[in-house]
């Protein structure tokens, strides 16, 4: 008897959403071509690699599914079809072992660095007989919505026709490792509504003084929160020459771009001592001799460093007050007026993308039957701490599952 061919699938994106959705797709045999427009796949994701490898977070689920704002409905959806705990054993069924950290997040053990997993994930799509066609870059669709290829090694333009396509091509910061949003152009061109790119995950710019930046430079502020309105998030904040970084301005990200969008000045507030009630820190402030030099007594007194005193005087605060409830207050509510939010490119990651009403259930483009899109290049956003890959496999796998579906359904 004969045999039917495996049908083909496209995944266009050599991203954590792509490389998924590739593996799923080929486990339950289908045929799969992945087209990666750089010269090798996974760029970001080792990018990713390089500043601590947070692969995802052994938070609660539904807080977990909180994480993705508006969207955590349909996240935790997707996080039930493919979980943390999947997303561990993935890895160790790669071999790489993962440990959770004190913060909770998830990170390879010490011995595995990002390329090793890449590689192992490499090799095990290379035994599933995944196709990946590298500097192969989509350009759009045929008028019978096959799609265009550039092989960029020969110039020459291939039509593929696969059965289902994913597109995986992620969002619009670090333009080097492949993920520039050109593509929302191609499919603005088939009616796709597309959100425009916003960095998240970004630092914040401050307009400092010449004076600050020299002083200053770049020094952290350990161990503080930092708020914007009712939103306030703790951890370690880094005073750069332009402005702030760390995961506490991070995290802050969405609420600080809607308070800069009203175009009132908007201010993010430090506290310096956050694990010191109100009456401890005045008690304590109220033990300084008059006439003493806040400096040593800040030092000495509540162990904040050099930079404290220059950042008061940056937000005209020379000197604090005399009254020690006075300077508690403001030492807990230091307001640092933003300019503005650091550009797309240097974003850990993008808000944006493919609106939510392009999509059905299964993650495919209503309008393009067949196409399905999953990763950071749909419109959400979510903050650090392994909740943006997790983001991007969940929809990944989420997706693949639809790809199934919906071909069993056509036949
Ligand atoms: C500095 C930094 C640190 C990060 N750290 C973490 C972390 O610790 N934890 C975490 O959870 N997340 C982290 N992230 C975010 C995470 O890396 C991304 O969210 C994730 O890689 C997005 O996956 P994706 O598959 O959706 O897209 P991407 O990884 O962006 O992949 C998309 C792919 O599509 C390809 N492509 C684009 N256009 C075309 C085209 N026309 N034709 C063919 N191919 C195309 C691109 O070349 C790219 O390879 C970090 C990101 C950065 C920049």
């Amino acid at each position: 008897m004969q045999q039917t061919p495996p049908l083909n699938v496209a995944i266009v994106g050599g991203g954590p959403a792509g490389l998924l959705a590739a593996q799923h797709l080929a486990e339950a045999g289908y045929h799969v071509r992945v087209y990666e427009a750089q010269a090798t796949v996974g760029r970001k994701f080792l990018v990713a690699g390089h500043g601590g490898f947070n692969l995802t977070n052994s938070e609660e689920e539904s807080r977990f599914a909180a994480r993705y704002a508006t969207h955590a409905p349909a996240f935790s959806h997707y996080l039930r079809h493919f979980s943390p705990h999947d997303l561990r054993a993935w890895a160790a069924a790669l071999g790489i072992e993962t440990f959770v950290g004190t913060s909770g997040r998830v990170f390879p053990t010490a011995e595995y660095k990002p390329a090793q997993l890449l590689r192992a994930w490499l090799e095990r799509l290379q035994q599933l007989g995944v196709e990946l066609h590298t500097r192969h870059r989509w350009l759009g669709f045929t008028a019978d919505k096959g799609l265009r290829i550039l092989q960029e090694t020969t110039g020459q333009e291939l039509t593929v026709k696969p059965a289902a396509t994913l597109l995986a091509l992620g969002g619009a910061s670090w333009a080097k490792t492949g993920s520039n949003g050109h593509w929302t152009n191609i499919l603005e061109q088939q009616n796709i509504a597309c959100a425009p790119f916003q960095p998240s995950n970004c630092g914040a710019e401050v307009a400092w003084s010449a004076y600050f930046r020299e002083k200053v430079g770049r020094q952290p502020l350990k161990n503080i929160a930092l708020s914007c309105g009712p939103h306030t998030v703790r951890g370690e904040l880094m005073l750069t020459e332009y402005g702030l970084e760390g995961t506490p301005v991070y995290a802050l990200t969405p609420q600080l771009r809607a308070a800069l969008a009203t175009g009132h000045p908007t201010y993010l507030h430090l506290n310096l001592k956050p694990d010191l009630a109100p009456a401890q820190l005045t008690t304590r402030l109220s033990q300084r001799r008059p006439g003493s030099s806040w400096a040593s007594f800040l030092k000495e007194t509540l162990r904040l460093g050099p930079p404290v005193p220059t950042l008061l005087r940056e937000v005209g605060m020379l000197n604090l007050p005399s009254g020690a409830a006075e300077a508690a207050q403001l030492l807990t509510q230091l307001p640092i007026p933003v300019a503005g939010l650091r550009p797309l490119d240097e974003a850990i990651s993008t808000a944006g993308g493919v609106a939510w009403a392009e999509v059905n259930g299964q993650l495919m483009l209503q309008k393009l039957p067949g196409i399905f899109v999953a990763g950071e290049m749909l419109d959400w956003e979510a903050p650090t701490g392994g909740y943006l890959l997790q983001g991007c496999f969940s929809t990944g796998a989420w997706a693949a599952q639809g790809i199934r579906e919906w071909l069993s359904a056509v036949g």
